[in-house]
């Protein structure tokens, strides 16, 4: 992706027109019921887009009824062919497709990426998962068991009904794609509220999801703020279950409304403090790279950015000369400009969590070798900063920076490097590079993370899970695995008048 040629990208819509500001319930956009709006920022100006409905508990009651009455027993959605749910997927996916351009223009404008990459990353790969999970609709199969006695057993693997779904500003295109497709593949109904910083291309795809033909109340999308709306889906009595991507702070706060509600199943997708280690044998000019991109990509607003970089002592002088390098050749700027690498942080709290980070880096003792400071004084950009003699006490070393700031540490021995990138309470990615296969394998089994990549970073596939061990999450998206955590399984046992092997 780093070497496609921007002169072939079809032209952003510089200034999209807004077409859905309002709470898609019941296949239809209405207002909130209190009336109310909420404004929603471009980050690279400050300025507000537009406003958008806020909802509250009673939308939140509203869409679950809608979702609820969707999965009515003998209703269109439960007596659909498993392989018609495959083809309103993939008829969801072309007309992302067809939009393509529009849906990364809005997700340029409302969230500030690169719209080379809102086309390239965030709306290539959300097509491309709701294709992969309309592709197992009518492959997910029960088994039949031979259980002891004169019965026939068999089990029937079953939506687990009404979902509520919560998902961040990060990446609001593919967590929604990360989500719906495994939800509705599997056959349930979802109540989904998108980040209050990104609300544009989630009600877009709303519409979409309308045009694919799914049947009313199986999709219902909410905009609104997570304390209010976000926390009513959490704690609904008729949700069956919720799966949240976002801070580790508010996934204790879910599975403590689950816990205290209905016991509803969470799955989680929370922060990270990954660790990226290079050894002194590997491709030095190609880890640099490779260490700039796993933690500078999307502004450093990604879960699993690589931001302890762990470098090899014999190495460590040179890797971070090139490393600032590379740093200060990083184009930033207007998002719509393509030859801008990076656009403005989501808002202006995150600008200065970042900053106050960054502080705190300096005070602790790590030396700035670059960055560090805002970048211009309009919209919310940071220069790309990194830090070198950062040490594993750090608060930049522990704590989630969620921005565009590097931590280059050094190690000598590959026990202790082990040892210290596990040293944390996080686990939802790690990376090696080295040229030796012993080594890389010995990464593979011990690191405590839910991806190891081994010369590479953020290769994100709808084929293979992600998620965390510790508390980077719980449960699986993606793959097989993200299936499982929207499927309950049924026992059925039938008494039989004789049983023959
Ligand atoms: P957040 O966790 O507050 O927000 C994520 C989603 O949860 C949003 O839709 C939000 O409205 C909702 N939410 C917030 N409070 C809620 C509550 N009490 N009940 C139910 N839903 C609630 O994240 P943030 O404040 O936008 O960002 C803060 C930090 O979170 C970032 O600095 C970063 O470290 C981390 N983060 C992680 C991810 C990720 O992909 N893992 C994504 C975004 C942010």
């Amino acid at each position: 992706r780093a070497n496609f040629s921007t002169s072939a990208l079809p032209k952003p819509v510089v200034n999209p027109s807004i077409e859905y500001t309002k709470l898609f319930i019941n296949n239809e956009f209405v207002d909130s019921a209190s009336g109310k709006t909420f404004p929603t920022v471009n980050p690279a100006t400050g300025e507000e887009i537009c406003r958008v409905a806020e909802a509250d508990k009673a939308d939140v009651d509203k869409a679950v009824s809608a979702a609820r009455a969707a999965f009515a027993l003998n209703g269109e959605w439960r007596s659909m062919d498993a392989s018609h749910r495959g083809v309103l997927l993939n008829r969801l996916a072309d007309l992302m497709e067809r939009d393509k351009v529009y849906l990364a223009s809005l997700e340029t404008l409302d969230n500030g990426k690169p719209y080379k990459d809102a086309l390239l990353a965030d709306v290539e790969l959300s097509v491309k998962n709701l294709r992969y999970f309309a592709g197992y609709a009518d492959k997910i199969h029960g088994t039949t068991i031979p259980t002891d006695g004169p019965y026939f057993a068999y089990t029937r693997l079953e939506p687990v009904g009404v979902c509520g779904q919560i998902i961040p500003w990060n990446f609001p295109l593919l967590m929604q794609a990360w989500k719906l497709g495994p939800a509705l593949a599997t056959g349930n109904t979802v109540v989904m509220k998108l980040a209050e910083q990104t609300p544009l291309s989630g009600l877009h795809v709303a519409s979409l999801v309308k045009e694919a033909g799914f049947p009313a109340g199986v999709v219902n999308v909410l905009t609104g703020y997570g304390p209010t709306a976000g926390a009513a889906i959490a704690s609904h009595l008729d949700v069956d279950k919720v799966a949240f991507t976002g801070s580790t702070e508010v996934g204790h706060k879910i599975q403590q409304a689950a816990g205290a509600s209905n016991l509803k199943r969470v799955t989680l997708e929370l922060g990270g403090k990954s660790p990226n280690i290079i050894f002194k044998d590997a491709d030095l000019a190609y880890a640099v790279e490779q260490a700039h991109f796993g933690l500078f990509f999307n502004q450093g607003q990604c879960c699993c950015a690589g931001t302890r970089t762990f470098v090899e002592d014999s190495i460590y002088d040179e890797f971070v000369e090139r490393s600032l390098e590379r740093a200060k050749k990083r184009t930033i700027g207007d998002p719509f400009d393509a030859s801008n690498e990076q656009g403005p942080q989501i808002d202006e709290e995150q600008m200065t969590k970042i900053l106050s980070l960054v502080d705190s880096g300096k005070k602790d003792g790590a030396k700035l070798v670059c960055g560090g400071a805002r970048h211009g004084d309009r919209g919310y950009f940071v220069q790309p900063t990194i830090f070198r003699d950062v040490k594993d006490n750090m608060r930049i070393a522990q704590e989630e920076i969620f921005g565009p700031v590097m931590q280059i540490l050094k190690f000598s021995d590959i026990k202790e490097v082990i040892e210290r990138a596990n040293n944390t309470q996080y686990g939802l990615a790690a990376a090696v590079f080295t040229n030796d296969l012993d080594k890389a394998n010995l990464f593979a089994q011990g690191l405590r993370a839910g991806t190891v990549w081994i010369n590479c970073y953020d290769v994100l596939n709808a084929q293979t899970p992600f998620g965390g061990y510790k508390m980077s999450g719980q449960g699986r998206e993606n793959s097989e695995f993200g299936l499982r955590n929207y499927l309950e399984v049924k026992a059925v046992i039938t008494k039989l008048p004789n049983k023959n092997a």
